[in-house]
Formats: C-alpha cells, sequence, structure tokens
C-alpha cells in the first residue's frame, strides 16, 4: 500500500528513520472520506508510523530553506516523516512523530492544538477549492509536549500530492551534485507536470501554479503567516498551516504570526513574497536552464517574468466572480472598481468574508447590509451605483464568496476545549467549513466575524 519512490529515486535526500512509540494513542479525528477515497486502512498503528504494512519505508526529508529571509542550508524534517506514496501517487507524511536526526534542538513532537489547527484549516481550504495539502488524522499519542507550559501530545497525518518544496531544490543545489539535481527535476516533473520537457518548463510550471495558488489565497483572505522557502511545495499546494489565519477586517497589513515582527508576511505581501520565493527555486535550478551562466540567468529572469501577469489575471477574475461581473466588464473595469472598494473596506475594517455575501444581496436590490458597514457612505454609494449599473449576477457571486471560513476566536475556542477533552466544538466547526458555500440555520455564528480583535496572535505549530 505505501511505496518508497521518493526514498529509492533520491536517496540523498532520505534519511530512513522510524516514528517514535506512542505511550497511550487515541484517535482524535479521523477524516473517514478522505481514507475511503485512498482505501486506507486508518489503524492506529498506521497513523502514529509505529505499525507499517510490508514494504514502507519511512524517511525523514532533507531540505534547506530561506526563513524570514535567511538561508539555512540544513533543515530536513526535524518532527516529520514520510510513510511513503500511496497507490495514487500522493504522499502519506506524519507531523509530530518523534525526533530526527533534523531535529537541531527541537523535540521532534507537536501538541494537539496545533495539530487540530492544521486539521480543520488545511480542509477548509480544501472545501473552499483551494488547493492544498489534506489533513487525515489527528490521533493523540498520550505524551505530553514542553511549550511554554506542558500540552498534550499528538501526530497529525497528511496527505500530499508530494512533499517536494522549493528547499529541496536549494539542498540539492547546494550540495553541488548535478546529477542529483536532474534527477530532482524529473521526479518532481513525472509526479506533477508531466508535460514539462525541461527544468525550464518545470519551472514555468511552478510559476503558473504558484500564481494561481497565491491569487486564491488573496481572494479568501487567507494569510499564510510562515512563507519560507521550505514551505513552498513545487505541487502548487499549499503546505505547513502554522501560524495561518483569516483575516477578519480588510487590511494589507495583517499579520497574525508572533513572530512576524517586520510583518514580512502580512496578507498584502504574499504575491510579492511568492515571486521572492520563486526566484529562489529559479537560481537552484540555473544549471539546468543552460551550461552558461549568464544566458540561464536570461532564461530564469524571463520565466519568472510571465509571474505579475499571471497572478493579476487570476486575482482580476477571481475578483471579477467576487463581484459578480459579467463577461462585457472589462478587466480594467472589474481592477478599477476593485482597487476603489478595498481602501473603503480597509478603512470601515469591513470584514472581507461576510462582506461579499452581503454585497450580493445588493445585487439582488437590498443595499441596507453592505452599506451599513462603511464609514464613509458617500464614497460607498459612488461605488456601489457604478457597481450596479454593470449588472452584477448574485446568484454567481453566492457561488464563489464563502459564508463559512474559519473564523479565529472559533477556531481557539475549538482547540481549546479539544486540548481539554471535548471534541464536540471542534466538530461543529469542521461540519461548518467543510461546506463553506452552503447557508445552513443554526451556524449563524460560523458566518459572523468576531469583536475587533487587533491584537489576534497565532503562534508557529512547534
Ligand atoms: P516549520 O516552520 O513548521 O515549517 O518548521 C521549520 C523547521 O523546523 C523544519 O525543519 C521543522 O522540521 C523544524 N521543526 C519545527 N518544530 C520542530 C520540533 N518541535 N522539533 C524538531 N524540529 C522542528
Ligand atoms: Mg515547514
Amino acid at each position: 500500500m505505501l511505496t518508497d519512490r521518493f526514498a529509492r529515486e533520491l536517496p540523498e535526500l532520505a534519511l530512513p528513520w522510524q516514528a517514535e512509540a506512542t505511550p497511550q494513542p487515541r484517535l482524535l479525528v479521523l477524516n473517514e472520506s478522505l481514507a475511503q477515497e485512498l482505501g486506507v486502512d486508518a489503524t492506529v498503528g498506521l497513523l502514529t508510523g509505529v505499525d507499517l504494512p510490508p514494504g514502507a519505508r519511512p524517511v525523514a526529508q532533507a531540505y534547506a530553506g530561506h526563513q524570514f529571509g535567511g538561508y539555512t542550508p540544513q533543515l530536513g524534517d526535524g518532527r516529520a516523516l514520510l510513510l511513503g506514496e500511496l497507490p495514487d501517487g500522493r504522499d502519506l507524511h506524519l507531523k509530530g512523530s518523534g525526533r530526527t536526526p533534523f531535529s537541531r534542538g527541537g523535540d521532534g513532537l507537536a501538541a494537539t492544538g496545533p495539530m487540530l489547527r492544521e486539521y480543520v484549516i488545511s480542509e477548509a481550504m480544501h472545501a473552499l477549492g483551494i488547493p492544498t495539502t489534506r489533513s487525515l488524522a489527528v490521533v493523540a499519542t498520550g505524551r505530553p509536549v514542553q511549550r511554554e507550559t506542558a500540552q498534550p501530545g499528538a501526530v497529525l497525518s497528511r496527505v500530499a500530492a508530494s512533499h517536494l518544496r522549493v528547499g529541496s531544490f536549494q539542498y540539492a543545489r547546494a550540495t553541488e551534485d548535478l546529477d542529483l539535481l536532474r534527477r530532482l527535476t524529473d521526479h518532481a516533473i513525472a509526479r506533477h507536470y508531466p508535460s514539462a520537457g525541461s527544468a525550464l518548463e518545470l519551472f514555468d510550471a511552478v510559476v503558473a501554479a504558484q500564481a494561481s495558488l497565491v491569487a486564491r489565497w488573496m481572494l479568501v483572505g487567507f494569510v499564510h503567516g510562515v512563507m519560507n522557502t521550505d514551505n513552498m511545495t513545487i505541487s502548487g499546494e499549499t503546505i505547513d498551516y502554522g501560524p495561518c489565519a483569516f483575516m477578519e477586517a480588510y487590511d494589507p497589513a495583517t499579520v497574525f504570526s508572533s513572530i512576524d515582527h517586520a510583518g514580512r508576511y502580512a496578507y498584502g505581501n504574499q504575491p510579492v513574497v511568492a515571486e521572492w520565493n520563486l526566484a529562489r527555486l529559479a537560481e537552484a535550478l540555473l544549471p539546468l536552464f543552460h551550461d552558461n551562466e549568464d544566458e540561464a540567468i536570461r532564461m530564469a529572469m524571463s520565466s519568472l517574468g510571465a509571474y505579475r501577469a499571471q497572478y493579476a489575471a487570476a486575482w482580476t477574475s477571481g475578483m471579477r466572480a467576487k463581484l459578480g461581473l459579467p463577461a462585457d466588464v472589462s478587466d480594467e473595469d472589474v481592477i478599477a472598481l476593485s482597487n476603489e472598494l478595498l481602501p473603503l473596506m480597509h478603512r470601515g475594517k469591513v470584514d472581507h468574508t461576510s462582506f461579499y455575501r452581503d454585497l450580493a444581496l445588493s445585487a439582488r436590490g437590498d443595499l441596507e447590509p453592505a452599506r451599513a458597514r462603511f464609514v464613509d457612505l458617500a464614497a460607498f454609494d459612488h461605488w456601489a451605483t457604478r457597481w450596479r449599473a454593470l449588472g452584477p449576477d448574485a446568484d454567481l457571486m453566492d457561488r464563489v464568496n464563502p459564508v463559512y471560513v474559519p473564523r479565529n476566536r472559533l477556531v481557539e475556542a475549538a482547540l481549546a476545549s479539544a486540548t481539554a477533552g471535548d471534541l464536540a466544538p471542534l466538530e461543529r466547526l469542521l461540519h461548518a467549513v467543510s461546506r463553506p458555500y452552503t447557508v445552513r440555520t443554526g451556524l449563524e455564528e460560523y458566518a459572523a466575524p468576531g469583536p475587533d480583535e487587533p491584537d489576534y496572535q497565532t503562534f508557529c505549530g512547534t
């Protein structure tokens, strides 16, 4: 059931390793539909890595990475293991499975709260239609984990198209082993972009996938929080849900992560950071672009040059749908309307999610719910008159603008209850966010922003 393709094809990046035994494993949450889709017999032994099917060869993966701009040549899985590839080619991976040779000072463990957080938010992202790693299960280990206080420990099992990251390529490049870099490139092409015929075409494909992914984040108000190059996939899936959160009051400067003091990974910076990370990927791939370095750089710059236009196209088409604008409205008009609306939302501290649902009511003739959110009413009225004249389609808006995203206060409350032993609020939250576009009675609380929370902070999942 589990193959060892990554370990076989890229032994230099794969350190054979075993999961730590768990004293008292207890299943907290299982994604039954995903288990079924994968055809996985989700035993606790599998989900903690201690009882694997014959032939499985778990490994800790080596990778490098720029963290907050600073380069670390050897990161690697310090508390994670790749168990192997599933029959459909995706990775099955554990987080919180114990120390590895890459653990450095860390304990290799994970606390229940952060693992459940990854479970909820990744599944919410999937339900929103955004490419992401999936969460299969969270198992409590029975082992306490020392953080600021002692926390119950847990292991998350996740499924991803692969765990190849920009940092994997940086690591391979730094070894100066061109054969390894070539094999890694071939492996990535075969798994994710089989029509790419060269390293440059692989790079083009990753640029396109990331431009589209980050546009999706922006449209839904997702703040990843730690866009280091080791947390950016080659497949174009969102990965590593640490200090991430959904923005409520619209503000490009929104930062949740307690360690992001400079706001490097603020909501509004994400498109530029993705481009910066892609430049690091290009650097790693340079020797495969062309033997002549100047020529290789020229090719890299030209490929990366496509990013901004691709990002803008994805964002503009997403804003067109969010605003319900028909196809005969020009891109320029969509952009102009959006760029006028967003500063008004910023000034009014307008909730990024529920606003667009209320705006659909405006398209149906009920202007007040959307209007009441703004401080500069005259400016909003001026905007809304021009918008309505374009004939917005309210049904289209309701298909693309979610009602339910994981609200910060509800995530925190669900995690606190779960950590204390009561899983009911977490299950209710999962129920809400797993069908984000369908209004359901009884879930009103899940559709509403919290009170102003300018100090809301999230913490890395360590
Ligand atoms: P992250 O920010 O979660 O993507 O992690 C960055 C790096 O730190 C990765 O190499 C992780 O494996 C490592 N790491 C994070 N937490 C721990 C931990 N508790 N023990 C060991 N390594 C860790
Ligand atoms: Mg990571």
